[in-house]
């Protein structure tokens, strides 16, 4: 059946001399499916052909939510209830005015981001930006912002893993709730190294001075609302500094999703 429909679309190229080449595209991605069928980067499963996705319902629905009793300000989980955890009741700069998200970074978030920033699976980022993309619609998040600027990665990052996750992140999220991407607005100065085994105090040391405002950017983000996205918020500090950067340049409000919040 499936030799038939790409017997069928080479057929209608030929007779269209080979130009449609979206239809050439088709064929070279069902071929390469052949040889490498789809499958869920969770659990394995193989997808129809004619599948884009590359996680499975099951697994989409199993990932553990960010749900019941979080901080209103940063989602942080909170044990005994309460409206805001400590942080963020005694922090007096906490420059993002709500951080929300998804998920919890759960092991299963673990693999996967360590997949999409890692292990050159790029393609994931649509499986996880639709479901940011939904939540934000959830959420109502999307008829607060004016505007959509991604966590930046540094140039030399950037080369060597060949995108930056947020970004395309923020793509697939621009492209669902059609708010304009703005990717090049904050730039990283400095490479850093990997912060996973530095607390918050020493994240906060590790990251100061590294970002800034490309001033090209300047007029678009003064006065208005903007949606910061990044990947994972564990101790938030890239998040923030990316805050307090667009509040120093007269962003009116900064809303953070991410597609998992870290327990703590
Ligand atoms: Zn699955
Ligand atoms: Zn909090």
């Amino acid at each position: 059946m499936f030799c038939q429909n790409l017997l069928k679309k080479s057929d209608k190229c030929l007779l269209f001399g080979i130009t449609d080449k979206l239809n050439i595209m088709m064929i070279l991605q069902n071929l390469v499916s052949i040889i490498f069928p789809r499958t869920c980067s969770i659990c394995g499963k193989t997808f129809q052909l004619d599948s884009t996705q590359n996680i499975c319902n099951t697994c989409l629905d199993n990932i553990e939510k960010t749900e019941g009793l979080i901080c209103h300000r940063c989602s942080l989980p909170l044990r005994d209830g309460g409206a805001t955890c400590i942080d963020c009741k005694n922090n007096k700069n906490i420059y993002f005015d709500v951080l929300k998200a998804p998920y919890i970074y759960s092991d299963t978030v673990k693999k996967l981001i360590k997949k999409l920033k890692y292990l050159r699976r790029p393609f994931l980022s649509k499986d996880l930006g639709i479901q940011m993309a939904k939540f934000i619609m959830k959420e109502k998040i999307d008829r607060e912002i004016d505007l959509i600027v991604p966590v930046p990665i540094n140039w030399i990052k950037r080369i060597q893993r060949g995108y930056n996750q947020a970004d395309l992140l923020a793509k697939e999220i621009s492209k669902i709730i059609n708010k304009p991407l703005y990717s090049e607005a904050l730039i990283r100065t400095k490479y850093t190294k990997p912060q996973f085994k530095l607390n918050k105090k020493e994240r906060q040391e590790h990251l100061k001075g590294v970002f800034a405002l490309n001033k090209k950017y300047a007029d678009i983000i003064k006065e208005k609302n903007i949606l910061l996205i990044d990947d994972v918020a564990t101790t938030c500090s890239t998040v923030n500094l990316c805050s307090k950067i667009l509040k120093e340049n007269m962003s009116k409000k900064v809303i953070v999703v991410t597609f998992a919040r870290a327990t703590g």
